[in-house]
């Protein structure tokens, strides 16, 4: 692995750690990129990488996502990362996961962490034996927050995608807005119900095409190749599967006046956010609207530390804010004429002292 501060993604993280334990075969980075506005939080993935340095990578640009998200929506938490670099078998032991938790522990509450690609709710449990700063682990009660992200996750893309429909299209509802929902999982998933409840017309599109035929038949929604979803004529293209999406073809592509979806590092290159502004498309910068996943985990984190419990309601009230954080973006987009992903990393990047 080459001196990681000569990476381009360095971007004077604050911590970068290697952590290796023989016994259990772990091999883990973990990345803390800001703590101005308190412990870096962020998931741990677990993922075959071809070589090591693209497991760097990825623990250093998306450590530095954590801190925009997390300062974006007013939490009081840094941003942090750690990918987990799984063999070419992805087999996943009891002991590799204690042996993480060990590192997490040493780190004396620097860094926090919770799902990410690969890693379960179980194995977050098997984590919190060694370790108390966790989050995304079950929840009883009703009324108590924490747990999956993913319904939050889509909380936030609806109101969102209410906000930008208001914004672009200057509509109070969105009945009868016609939304294409790229990846029907967690996330895409609720976020098609969500819609489907207020008489959106959907069209649904998933690799897994079972899946997606049974929710288009429930909520009486069409469904499209998966290839074919980002083409599709539409009120908005709502990216939930893959990031990386909005490239020079993918943008070419879209018939739609908005983006606004769940999916992270959506844009290819920082010059993209530019180009769909050139082609009058709203942007609704990913790390903003996808925020309300980790508000549920970060509260549920920061109860538990209290011992106090965590009412769903002060998360649902954090999420309902997304939509204002939106609408300051585009406003500050429109009058600048800076598209609002730049014009969202300069904001977090004040919030965060850089
Ligand atoms: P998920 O695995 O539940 O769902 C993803 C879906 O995308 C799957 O059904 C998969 O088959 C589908 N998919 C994969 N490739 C596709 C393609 N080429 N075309 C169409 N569909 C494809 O994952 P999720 O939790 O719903 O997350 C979706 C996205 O949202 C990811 O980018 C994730 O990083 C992001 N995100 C998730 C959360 C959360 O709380 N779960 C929070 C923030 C961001």
């Amino acid at each position: 692995m080459t001196a990681f501060w000569t990476e381009p993604d360095y971007d004077d993280h604050e911590l970068v750690q290697l952590v290796r334990d023989p016994v259990s075969g772990l091999t883990a980075i973990i990345a803390v990129h800001s703590t101005h506005c308190g412990p870096g939080a962020g998931g741990t993935r677990f993922w075959h990488y071809a070589e090591p340095r693209a497991a760097m990578r990825d623990a250093l640009r998306l450590s530095r996502g954590m801190s925009y998200k997390n300062a974006m929506a007013g939490l009081p938490m840094g941003g942090g990362k750690a990918v987990i670099l799984a063999g070419s078998d992805k087999v996943k032991s009891p002991e590799m996961l204690a042996a993480f938790g060990d590192a997490v522990e040493a780190l004396g509450g620097k860094y926090v962490t919770a799902e990410d690609v690969g890693i379960s709710e179980a194995d977050m449990v098997a984590v919190s034996k060694r370790t108390s700063h966790v989050s995304g682990l079950p929840v009883q009660g009703d009324n108590a927050a924490g747990g999956d992200p993913g319904p939050f996750t889509a909380m936030g893309i609806y109101l969102g995608i209410k906000a930008a429909v208001r914004h672009k299209l200057g509509k109070y509802s969105v009945e009868g807005v016609h939304v294409a929902i790229q990846g029907t999982g967690s996330v895409g998933g609720g976020v098609a119900k969500l819609l489907a409840k207020d008489g959106a017309k959907l069209t649904l599109a998933d690799i897994q095409e079972d899946r997606t035929k049974a929710l288009a038949a429930e909520l009486g929604a069409q469904t499209v190749a998966a290839d074919a979803v980002m083409g599709v004529a539409c009120d908005v293209f709502s990216p939930n599967a893959l990031g990386a999406i909005l490239d020079d073809e993918g943008i070419a592509r879209l018939e739609a006046p908005i983006v606004a979806g769940g999916a992270n590092n959506q844009l290819a290159r920082s010059g993209h956010g530019a180009a769909l502004a050139e082609r009058g498309i709203l942007y609704a910068p990913d790390y903003v609207i996808n925020a309300g996943g980790i508000i549920s985990v970060a509260m549920e984190y920061l109860c538990r530390q209290h011992g106090d419990p965590c009412d769903i309601n002060e998360v649902r009230k954090r999420i309902a804010q997304i939509p204002g954080r939106l609408e300051e973006i585009w406003q500050a987009s429109d009058s600048s004429g800076i598209s609002p992903d730049v014009v969202a990393d300069r904001m977090a990047q004040k919030l965060i002292g850089r």
